[in-house]
């Protein structure tokens, strides 16, 4: 349906066409051939029936019924208001188109900027929401230029609105307004505003947005001030960057600032048992109580205690971390609390304890629980009366350290059993923090895997364009005997493993095949739903069949490759970018092989 410009309203008159370097300009009658293919995105879309879960990407999802969203809709204007209500559901649209936004740059990185921007509206089908046309698309990424003129033949907010409250004055589709300026401005890194010019709810034929940098809108902009109202103080903030939010918690912690950017960068996650614990954490920092941290193996108590520390005001003093487990009962007083001139005989063995050296700050005592009884009293007495005394002296000193001390145990149990001091387990057990495993908090997975795998390719010299789908969905499924640091081990370790530019498969990740079961669902190409399937699998024979063929005929490796690249360059109509990522390669890759079988 290719439209003419004369349609444009005067005041949506796109800017002159200098040619700009790397400009991509797109009109309608190419588009239909030129979107990115559907299948890698369908692809995405995991169903995990046995935790009830949906995951599109990195991030869960649910499927909701528009008659909700269309009850919703009405509650809300209802009860605050038109305006209130469209600035709401604006940014409700900014919010998801931000974050397709982001997966777009990820799953579509090293295409041309033309194709990782209209993953968006292939999205938009996906999701249901519309089937957006292109009449008009320019961007320019290094100059910021930017204008998009794009159409929906039906629109669900509009059925809503009419069928409610009539025929409307003014265009009514906020949701979609709101996902593209949040899709835009966020693949742009500035702030992009659509006006709906053309509305269903308000008697147009369909509905048609028309965006462009905020500088450039004039006098239209004052209508944006309600439903954009979440853009002041600063029109655009790029606030995922590279990665979705942490934890609010980090990002208002006011206080100390400057020592919030040195944080052990492992803290991070969104799920409801993490936010918990943050919640928690803030409580209890500035009242200076001890803490004792309760959880699995790695799941970061002593990240969480370190945290702690950090943000107190006992940030500027020592953090003085003790591993309980390696002291011996005949090394305890002498690490614990020093050694005095001549102790031992000779001049130098003077030295102080962990509690004098925390003087001021925080002890953390991990595995706590592993102390003798013996050693265990004596901690008592320390930790009681505030003060120590070195092997071999006389006098004592005083400390004032806050205690943070973690295990893995229940200590009620070990009381129960007559391992543990019960009046030391009061003493520490002041405020407890439980910190759930990594299975039980899978939503924080996907952040995990985003953090190690910056950080890693960075210390190793490795660059990845990230984990391929079986990749995503086995760390995603996996169990996680050792926690957010066996996570960390396997990113490491794949990252270590992967050549440059090769995406992170399960081979890199995993050593034993026990480890890899497929849980998760996808949906088949006519819609069913259907696990994965693996080299194992009937799904194969095909495949096995079509090399028996191949070898009997006896057809070189070379030619079989070469010919595989070929139907892949064939079937995505040229597109270098499209045919690498179905064969699991970047493009340059692919320019590379091909470049090969051409020599
Ligand atoms: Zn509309």
């Amino acid at each position: 349906m290719p439209q003419k410009t004369s349609t444009h309203a005067s005041s949506h008159k796109k800017p002159d066409k200098r040619m700009l370097p790397g400009r991509v300009t797109l009109t309608e009658g190419k588009a239909g051939k030129q979107f990115p293919g559907i299948d890698d995105l369908v692809s995405k879309l995991r169903f995990s029936v046995k935790d009830g879960q949906i995951w599109f990407d990195t991030q869960r999802v649910t499927l909701i019924h528009l008659s909700t969203l269309t009850a919703l809709r009405h509650e809300l204007i209802n009860s605050l208001g038109k305006n209130k209500a469209r600035g709401f559901l604006t940014r409700m649209g900014w919010e998801s188109g931000a974050r397709d936004a982001h997966m777009a740059r990820r799953t579509h990185a090293g295409s041309r900027f033309s194709d990782q921007f209209l993953v968006g509206l292939q999205l938009r089908r996906l999701q249901g929401v519309a089937d957006t046309r292109v009449i008009d698309f320019e961007a320019d990424l290094k100059s910021g230029h930017f204008f998009a003129d794009f159409s929906w033949p039906e629109s669900f907010e509009a059925k809503a609105h009419v069928s409610a409250y009539g025929v409307s004055d003014s265009p009514v589709c906020w949701l979609q307004i709101g996902y593209y300026c949040g899709y835009s401005s966020t693949l742009m890194g500035r702030t992009i505003l659509f006006h709906e010019v053309e509305c269903m709810a308000s008697g147009g034929s369909r509905c048609r947005i028309v965006g462009k940098p905020l500088q450039e809108w004039g006098r239209e902009s004052d209508e944006f001030d309600d439903a954009f109202s979440f853009l002041r103080p600063e029109p655009f903030v790029n606030q995922f960057d590279e990665h979705p939010p942490r934890t609010s918690f980090l990002q208002k912690a006011p206080e100390r600032t400057g020592d919030l950017a040195n944080l052990p960068s492992n803290l991070i996650g969104v799920s409801a048992g993490f936010t918990a614990a943050c919640y928690l954490l803030k409580k209890v920092v500035p009242t200076g109580a001890t803490v004792l941290f309760h959880g699995e193996t790695g799941v970061g108590k002593e990240v969480f205690a370190r945290t702690l520390h950090h943000i107190s005001p006992r940030a500027d003093r020592p953090f003085v971390a003790v591993d309980c487990a390696a002291i011996s009962d005949d090394q305890f007083d002498s690490e614990m609390f020093g050694v005095a001139d001549g102790a031992f005989g000779g001049a130098t063995t003077m030295r102080p304890g962990r509690f004098e050296r925390a003087d001021g700050g925080t002890l953390f005592l991990d595995e706590v629980d592993s102390l003798s009884l013996a050693s265990q009293l004596k901690l008592l007495r320390a930790v009681q009366d505030k003060e120590v005394e070195r092997i071999g002296d006389t006098r004592v000193t005083k400390v004032d350290v806050r205690i943070i001390s973690a295990t893995s145990i229940d200590l009620h149990q070990a009381v129960a059993n007559g391992s543990f001091r019960r009046d030391l387990l009061y003493r520490l057990h002041v405020f407890p923090i439980h910190l759930l495993p990594l299975r039980e908090r899978r939503d924080d997975i996907p952040l995990l895997m985003d953090h190690f795998l910056a950080r890693f390719a960075k210390q190793h010299g490795k660059k990845t364009p990230g984990f391929t789908s079986r990749a995503v969905e086995m760390l995603y499924t996996y169990d996680y005997p050792g926690n957010v640091r066996e996570l960390e081990n396997l990113i490491e370790r794949a990252v270590i493993l992967c050549d440059q530019d090769e995406p992170i498969d399960p081979g890199h990740l995993f050593t034993s095949d026990s480890q890899m079961q497929p849980v998760l669902m996808t949906l088949g190409k006519t819609g069913e739903l259907a696990a994965e399937l693996r080299e194992s699998g009937s799904g194969h024979q095909d495949f096995d069949k079509a090399i028996d063929g191949f070898l009997e005929k006896g057809v070189s490796l070379k030619d079989v490759e070469n010919h595989i690249l070929e139907r892949a360059v064939e079937q995505s109509e040229g597109n270098l970018a499209e045919a690498a990522r179905r064969l699991g390669l970047t493009r340059p890759q692919l320019a590379y092989r091909l470049k090969k079988a051409q020599d």
